[in-house]
């Protein structure tokens, strides 16, 4: 006795089916540019619909056409299902035994419906078709997708694997108790199995629908995170080429290291410069905290040989990120030295350039394993840190070329004093200190007396000889904040800052009484080198410094009128008190 009549059955199994088809209709509207493989999900559930409209139908269209149209529509579904499920999980393989899986029962069907009617037969092969197909599908999506992706597909795996128990059910009762051969009065049996199929596939639609919406959400979840450590990079990018304008290479670098230390939730943090020709390692910099909290052992600029060092210079070998999440499993590992910090685990990247590695940067002892994204993010903190380190290198380099360049244009090549144009720019600067402060500014000015004659006599060389010993006295009787320059040809000159008038002709005499006594020998013959000088100062009303070295020479002038060797002064010039 039915209880439930399996035509009432088909007829609400082709209504709730109608309704999924719609589900589905919409979820492809809505993603189908997002995710493949949904089309072939609708296509699916257009197929179940004819099939069951092929089963409704039976009594109203021939027989064998009602029986052939159901069981090939579903199978065909089944198949189509499963080919686009390969592709929304991205694990498209071949379906070339499903298409002749789908010939044969096609073959089978027809033998079954037409030559020889045997509704058992059919019903067999039938669920074993869909079996077949539905335990590829779980195995699919419970097996063969990545972990992550799993947590999202598991749900409709165990609706297929349903599918598949049921089909496997059907085949064993099927052989047991062979049915009579009218599928409408095959009993209750049947309406059952039909009502368990309409079930699993409400269910099933279900299941594809949250599976697409875990995805979506798994997705957006990563854009954000994405998004988010792509800003958090930028930024960094930012901070630390800022940060390189006003610090050295080492400041930079351990800046860097305390930022990715921070970033990947690091406890310590090193960089090391490599240098492949010579095996060599050098430790540049090691973050404020290791260097604070963690590392007593040997520091900076220290050299390693490759292989003496420890399984951190993996990278340096293989040419890629390393990650030891368990270092002390490690069997290759070399003791630290005393004092080092103790490692747990460690991401170290090498920094190739010109297919070498330059550089390695490491992080240890995040509390949790490191990742993928980790390695990501070191790597690309730990190029840019190269590109500014190499950036300011050249940079420091040029600093030091310009410096020597300077301090070459304003030094006389012949004596090391400086030169003319160093004595009016400092000059200049002294003036303005004078006149700012009210403080005295003297200034002598020296020529050296019949240097032509030396000249002529000894030779141009011996002239130089001179030029270089009269250069020596003036640099030894000097203060540092004198300025000390030979003005051209035989002349010098020199500014006394903060220097009273007395101590300006103390001095004067000095140098010429030193200059005259001094020897200064060419060749081995000794010559008398004497010097004139005169003396002015800057007073408060002299305007500039033209006009105090003026002054200075009208009373060096003044000496050498006066028969030379001699020190004058200029006619303003306080004298002073006796
Ligand atoms: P006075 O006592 O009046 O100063 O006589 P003087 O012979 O020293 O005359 P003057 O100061 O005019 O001499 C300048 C000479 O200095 C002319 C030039 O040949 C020489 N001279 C200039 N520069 C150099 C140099 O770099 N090396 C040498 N050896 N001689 C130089
Ligand atoms: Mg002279
Ligand atoms: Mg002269």
């Amino acid at each position: 006795m039915n209880i439930i009549d399996i035509k009432t059955v088909a007829f609400s199994y082709m209504i709730s089916n109608l309704i999924c088809l719609i589900v589905i209709l919409i979820v492809w509207i809505q993603y189908r540019k997002r995710f493949v493989g949904i089309g072939f999900w609708l296509a699916d559930f257009v197929f179940q619909s004819l099939s069951l409209l092929f089963l409704v139908l039976r009594g109203a269209i021939p027989d064998a056409v009602s029986m052939i149209g159901t069981s090939f529509f579903a199978v065909a579904g089944t198949v189509l299902v499963f080919i686009g499920l390969e592709r929304f999980t991205g694990k498209r393989g071949f379906q070339i035994h499903n298409y002749f899986l789908l010939g044969l029962f096609l073959a089978v069907l027809l033998y079954f419906s037409v030559i020889v009617p045997d509704l058992n037969m059919r019903n067999i092969s039938f669920s074993a078709a869909l079996f077949v197909i539905c335990l590829q599908g779980a195995w699919l999506l419970l097996f063969r997708v990545d972990i992550e992706l799993k947590k999202i597909s598991a749900a409709a795996g165990y609706v297929l694997i349903l599918f598949a128990a049921t089909s496997l059910f059907r085949i064993v009762f099927s052989i047991a108790v062979p049915a009579v051969n009218n599928y409408e009065d095959s009993g209750l049996y049947n309406t059952i199995v039909l009502l368990s199929y309409q079930m699993l596939f409400i269910l099933f639609t279900f299941s594809l629908v949250l599976m697409v919406n875990r995805r979506l959400f798994r997705e957006i979840k990563m854009d954000m995170m994405l998004r988010e450590q792509r800003a958090i990079i930028i930024n960094l990018r930012l901070v630390l080429w800022e940060y390189s304008t006003t610090h050295d290479v080492k400041e930079l670098m351990q800046k860097a290291l305390d930022e990715i230390e921070e970033l990947t939730g690091s406890l310590i943090g090193f960089y090391h410069f490599v240098d492949e020709k010579k095996k060599g390692l050098t430790l540049q910099a090691w973050s404020t905290r290791t260097r604070e909290k963690f590392c007593k052992a040997e520091g900076e600029n220290m050299h390693y040989s490759l292989k003496d060092a420890g399984v951190w210079v993996d990278c340096v070998r293989e040419r890629r990120p390393v990650i030891h999440n368990d270092y002390a499993s490690l069997s290759h590992k070399k003791g630290l030295p005393p004092g080092h910090a103790e490692v747990i685990r460690e991401l170290v990247v090498p920094i190739m350039r010109d297919r070498k590695v330059v550089s390695i940067l490491g992080v240890g002892n995040k509390p949790v394993e490191y990742t993928q994204d980790d390695i990501e993010l070191v790597e690309y903190i730990a190029d840019l840190v190269w590109t500014i380190v190499v950036q300011k290198q050249a940079d420091e380099k040029i600093k030091v070329l310009n410096t020597r360049l300077e301090r070459l244009a304003m030094t006389d090549e012949l004596t090391s004093l400086e030169n003319r144009r160093a004595f009016l720019l400092q000059g200049e600067v002294e003036l303005k200190r004078s006149n700012r402060y009210k403080q005295p500014l003297e200034m002598i000015m020296l020529d050296i007396d019949y240097f032509k004659n030396i000249n002529d006599t000894f030779g141009h060389e011996a002239g130089d000889v001179v030029l270089r010993y009269v250069a020596d006295v003036l640099r030894k009787n000097v203060r540092n904040a004198d300025v000390v320059a030979r003005l051209g040809g035989e002349e010098f000159g020199i500014l006394l800052p903060n220097a009273q008038a007395a101590a300006a002709i103390v001095l004067a005499e000095r140098l010429r009484a030193e200059i005259e006594q001094g020897t200064c020998e060419f060749h081995g013959k000794k010559m008398i080198v004497t010097i004139s000088l005169g003396i002015a100062e800057h007073g408060e009303k002299s305007d500039d410094l033209h006009t105090l070295i003026r002054n200075a020479d009208i009373a060096m002038y003044q000496a050498k009128r006066e028969g030379r060797n001699r020190v004058a002064v200029f006619k303003n010039y306080p004298q002073p008190v006796e």
